[in-house]
């Protein structure tokens, strides 16, 4: 049975807003009766991306979170309704009743990921349920997907083996796997938002002039152990991601050709510009 999955690519979203803009456009003024009632105009947010910057000037970067319902495969919302009023279809599309779920508004908190949005006027929960009356009428993908200019998100509709091989291939990862809700939404290059970095600035002294050094090799380790090595660009600028935050001390070497080695030590919290380091020539 192929089931509806959606891969979320972090690397590639710059925040055109247009996935919120398409889901406003599909459910605002629009009844859809059995798959979502009319989306309110103010205050509900079913798809969109939160920001996150990271590291200081000038070694900066911001990532966009695309969020929005992840049609869990073993959804708390499910489990919490009541008049199963929450159900999943067999395509993997989770589904909240626009009348049986009135007035459970219990149905907001059950969801770890914050994507279900009470409407007070109707008095019943809502979330973006996969545009499942298009997909129902023959669309091969949901409104969002063809909106995002940079193809940072992209349904599938495929088996479940398919889709493990594909998660393992692209290195996809779930949002939060602590909640344990098998979520049907993947996510790629999630480091950019949820993990760290340490940045610097390799100078070197020519005679008194200091230079921006290209190529110099930065070797980091942690525990005693070397974690990875980066090489600073034609600016001299070096970034090793993809680390825990809070993780504590990394010692950093920082070498080339015939400058000395300069050791550096920074205890690890959040994202960080570790300045400028300045090579020095070495003395025969
Ligand atoms: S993300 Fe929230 S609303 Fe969506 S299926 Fe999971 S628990 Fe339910």
């Amino acid at each position: 049975m192929k089931k509806w999955n959606l891969i979320v690519d972090v690397g590639r979203c710059h925040n055109s807003n247009n996935c919120f803009l398409s889901v406003a456009d599909e459910y605002q003024g629009n009844d859809h009766p059995g798959y979502a009632a009319e989306m309110p105009k103010h205050g509900h947010k079913w798809m969109h991306a939160l920001r996150k910057e990271r590291g200081q000037a000038p070694v900066v970067d911001v990532a966009y979170l695309p969020t929005m319902c992840q049609h869990c495969d073993n959804a708390p919302c499910i489990k919490s309704a009541k008049n199963n009023a929450v159900t999943k279809r067999d395509d993997g599309i989770v589904l909240i009743d626009p009348e049986k779920s009135k007035g459970q508004r219990h149905l907001v908190d059950a969801c770890p990921y914050g994507s279900i949005w009470w409407n007070e006027e109707k008095e019943i929960p809502q979330h973006w349920p996969f545009d499942a009356h298009l997909i129902d009428r023959g669309w091969k993908e949901p409104r969002c997907t063809q909106a995002c200019p940079t193809r940072a998100l992209r349904a599938l509709c495929v088996e479940d083996e398919e889709m493990e091989r594909i998660k393992e291939k692209e290195g996809l990862e779930e949002l939060n796997p602590e909640y344990g809700t098998k979520p049907r939404v993947h996510y790629k290059n999630l480091h950019l938002y949820k993990k760290c970095f340490i940045g610097g600035t390799v100078v070197a002294n020519f005679d008194g002039v200091e230079e921006c050094l290209r190529g110099a090799r930065i070797a980091f380790h942690h525990d005693g152990q070397k974690v990875g090595e980066v090489v600073s660009d034609v600016y001299g600028e070096f970034k090793f991601d993809n680390l825990e935050p809070e993780s504590g001390i990394y010692n950093l070497e920082i070498s080339h050709g015939d400058f000395e080695v300069l050791q550096y030590e920074v205890d690890l919290s959040d994202s960080v510009y570790t300045g400028v380091h300045i090579l020095e020539p070495k003395y025969y």
